[in-house]
């Protein structure tokens, strides 16, 4: 079952990739939103444990499975959550 969650995430956010790429909005977001973004998911009941690829730790959302430390900097991502903590910049 949380498979299929985690699929479902990675097809919504690959339209919304292909939407901002189509409509050619910048994919980055500058660095003080992503520390703002970063903040919030770091202080939110959903941040799951830590991730580990080989020597590296990274912090992932609980809902929808992304590494925050690439999702907070893409402009098309938003939070999960119902209601969301935090939205996509465009
Ligand atoms: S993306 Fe949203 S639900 Fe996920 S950890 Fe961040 S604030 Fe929490």
């Amino acid at each position: 079952m949380k498979f299929f969650k985690i699929f479902k995430y990675l097809y919504l956010d690959f339209r919304a990739f292909l939407y901002a790429v189509q409509q050619g909005k910048k994919l980055r977001v500058t660095n003080e939103i992503a520390n703002q973004r970063m903040e919030i998911c770091k202080n939110c009941e959903n941040l799951n444990q830590e991730f580990k690829i080989f020597n590296y730790k990274f912090l992932r959302c609980g809902i929808c499975g992304c590494i925050l430390r690439a999702k907070t900097k893409l402009t098309f991502e938003n939070c999960p959550d119902n209601p969301p903590k935090w939205k996509s910049s465009f």
